[in-house]
């Protein structure tokens, strides 16, 4: 049986050389979408990953047992759109009944949930992060293409009447695009205990979705200075999770939680937590960084396999780089945000 040094058992978290604690692993399951938004995803041009080089459930299920094993215990799912997958009920049944995990949470843009909600539910998924860029149909229409605000608002219910909660919503926020919509997304927590959270633009892979990404980044200083002067101030709501990616507030008698996630105005590199699994089986290092690791041969070799995964995955978390470069203009080159799992 493997052994990495402390790592060896459940009560332990494996450490990067920069003494961060990495105990959450995003695991991607496909690189597909049914929306194009804006930032995201090109029209035209797009090659997807062949089927069989996609990880199946139980490839995915070994890698989580081995992440489980070396300390790892928080575990989402994403893509592309995960919901795509016609499989994806069986990936989270997997998932869920590993032991160790403190749950299994889920991002989406909720179109396919009016269907799904109940089954991910039953299958064992706890919690959905769901994309809504604005609550005007107008305006999704043009940021998100593809979709529409109502199939997605059908999705976000569903899930909420299936129990998937707290329910998240996250806004990319896009300058020309929803950057005045951010009011009516955050007066949402006036009359819902939803977390409403707003997202600084990052580019990643290089293409028009990059451009556009620098092109009409808004920084979240502007987005909450528009919030507070149509809504009232917003007071801090004290974190007790350091390695939380969202500075949250709340408005004066709101239930919910409004949260700025800003990768690029205040960046939290020091605080992460997370290694990424892409739907081919790469551990990818770094969001904003090209690095990964090779998992897939070890998945699919016949011998010892979470032997193997375990050994690769406390190599990728020791290799882990920290510190972006966005502000001097270096991101990713090979993969794209969708091709990672956002
Ligand atoms: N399909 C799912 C969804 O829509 O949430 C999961 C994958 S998506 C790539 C995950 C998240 O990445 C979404 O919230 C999306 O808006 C965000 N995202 C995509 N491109 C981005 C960019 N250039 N900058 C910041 N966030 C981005």
């Amino acid at each position: 049986m493997f052994r990495a040094g402390c790592f060896d058992n459940y009560g332990f978290v494996p450490r990067d050389s920069f003494n961060r604690e990495i105990d959450y692993l995003r695991l991607s399951v496909i690189d597909n979408c049914n929306l194009r938004c804006v930032y995201c995803m090109p029209l035209e041009g797009l090659r997807f990953l062949p089927k069989d080089e996609l990880l199946t459930p139980a490839e995915f299920e070994t890698v989580v047992r081995a992440a489980v094993g070396v300390g790892f215990h928080k575990f989402r799912l994403t893509g592309g759109e995960p919901t795509v997958r016609l499989d994806i009920v069986e990936i989270v049944e997997r998932l869920a009944r590993v032991p160790g995990s403190d749950g299994l949470a889920l991002t989406t843009n909720a179109l396919l949930l009016p269907e799904l909600a109940p089954a991910l539910k039953r299958a064992g998924l706890n919690r959905i992060n769901v994309h809504l860029d604005s609550l005007d149909p107008a305006s999704v229409e043009r940021q998100m293409r593809w979709g529409s605000f109502e199939k997605i608002w059908r999705g976000i219910l569903a899930a909420e009447e299936a129990g998937l909660t707290p329910i998240k919503l996250n806004s990319v926020v896009t300058a020309g695009y929803n950057e005045s919509d951010v009011v009516e997304l955050a007066r949402l927590t006036l009359k819902r205990d939803w977390h409403v959270r707003f997202i600084e633009l990052m580019p990643l892979g290089g293409g028009e979705c990059a451009r556009l990404s620098v092109a009409r980044y808004v920084s979240n200083i502007e987005t909450r200075r528009r919030i507070e002067t149509a809504l009232g101030p917003l007071t801090e709501i004290p974190s007790d999770n350091a390695a939380d990616e969202a500075r949250n507030y709340r408005l004066a008698g709101a239930h919910g939680v409004i949260g700025f996630i800003s990768p690029v105005s205040e960046p939290y590199c020091g605080t992460c937590n997370r290694m990424r699994l892409t739907a081919d089986g790469k551990f990818h290092l770094c969001l904003l960084n090209d690095d990964e690791l090779d998992v897939k041969k070890a998945i699919r070799s016949s011998d010892g396999a979470i032997d193997k995964i375990a050994e690769i995955l406390v190599r990728a978390v020791r290799m882990k780089p920290t510190g972006h470069h966005l502000l001097e203009g270096r991101s990713t080159h090979d993969r794209s945000m969708y091709q990672i799992g956002g």
